[in-house]
């Protein structure tokens, strides 16, 4: 559990690649009640650094549905594109203490090695440490990769609120990883580590696909002299074929034309029996009056 010493600090971070969805209702909902179970404060920031994926409007849409289900942030909400020294200043921090290199390998080549060298399991692609000792002639540097630590130093593990004891062996699961792209963008791990560290955030909930990002943003932290937060990842939502829901495919009427009652049935009933909730209500403010306790019930039958 949150320590009761240190003020809880929580946060929603979406992308702002479409409106909100099934899913990351889900996440901002459980995200939600657990700062108001703990008496704590409640940020918003949006992660719009991956500029492709952007969509337009997207962030004021989130924002406006947010506030329609009557989930209200406190202070004002933050935009990464607008956080940009705070990652240059970190960068600069790896690159002196010598934890990050140039890296001059496209996917494919990545691909391709980690397939020569037979390496099979959990289907991700591990970085086989090519560029770690310098580029090779002729290697043009796409992005900067952060150095992992080897043997036993490279097991990082916690224990999430919803899921347990997990534990990843960095260089053998996930390898040194991008801090920033080749494209120029900043990277989704160095980015929230920085910005987790600096608002505060004392408790990530979030979902359960960033699961395997966790111990990857431990060591960063580390790296960073920044205090660990705690976590919990909150299932993800499927559709009948089993994938995670995009903003493509779970899309929610959250338009202003939607009346109250409807969101309700629609969207945050559904979403809180997702979550486990046995909540009944009939309106908003029922809703969350039910739901913040029934939140805390639910904790307290986790391990
Ligand atoms: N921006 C991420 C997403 O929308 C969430 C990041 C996080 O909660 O750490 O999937």
């Amino acid at each position: 559990m949150p320590s009761s010493t240190a003020p809880y600090i929580g946060r929603f971070a979406p992308s702002p690649s479409g409106p909100l969805h099934m899913g990351s209702l889900v996440a901002a909902m459980a995200s939600y009640l657990d700062a108001k179970v703990h008496h704590g404060a409640w940020l918003l920031r949006i992660e719009d650094l991956d500029y492709d994926r952007n969509v337009d409007g997207a962030d004021a849409a989130i924002l406006a549905s947010l506030r329609r289900c009557g989930m209200t942030w406190d202070g004002e909400a933050t935009w990464q594109s607008r956080r940009l020294p705070l990652y240059e200043a970190a960068l600069q921090r790896l690159r002196e203490d010598g934890l990050v290199y140039a890296c001059g390998c496209s996917r494919k080549e990545i691909h391709d090695s980690v397939l020569r060298a037979g390496a099979a399991g959990n289907g991700a692609m591990v970085y086989p440490g090519t560029c770690r000792h310098g580029l090779a002639p002729g290697k043009v540097a796409r992005g900067l990769r952060l150095r992992v630590p080897d043997g036993e130093a490279a097991v990082y593990g916690f224990v999430d609120r919803w899921h347990g004891a997990l534990r990843q062996h960095l260089a053998d699961e996930a390898g040194d990883f991008i801090v920033l792209r080749g494209d120029g963008y900043w990277a989704y791990q160095l980015a929230v580590v920085v910005d987790d560290g600096e608002q505060g955030v004392t408790q990530v909930v979030r979902g359960a696909d960033l699961l395997d990002s966790t111990p990857r943003q431990l060591y960063l932290q580390d790296a960073l002299g920044l205090p660990h937060p705690g976590y919990l990842h909150v299932p993800v939502v499927n559709n009948a074929l089993g994938e995670k829901l995009s903003k493509q495919t779970g899309a929610l009427a959250f338009d202003t034309g939607t009346p109250a009652l409807d969101l309700l049935a629609s969207a945050l009933l559904p979403a809180a029996r997702f979550l486990g909730l046995d909540v009944q209500a009939n309106n908003l403010d029922d809703f969350w009056r039910r739901a913040i306790p029934a939140w805390a019930r639910r904790l307290s039958e986790r391990p």
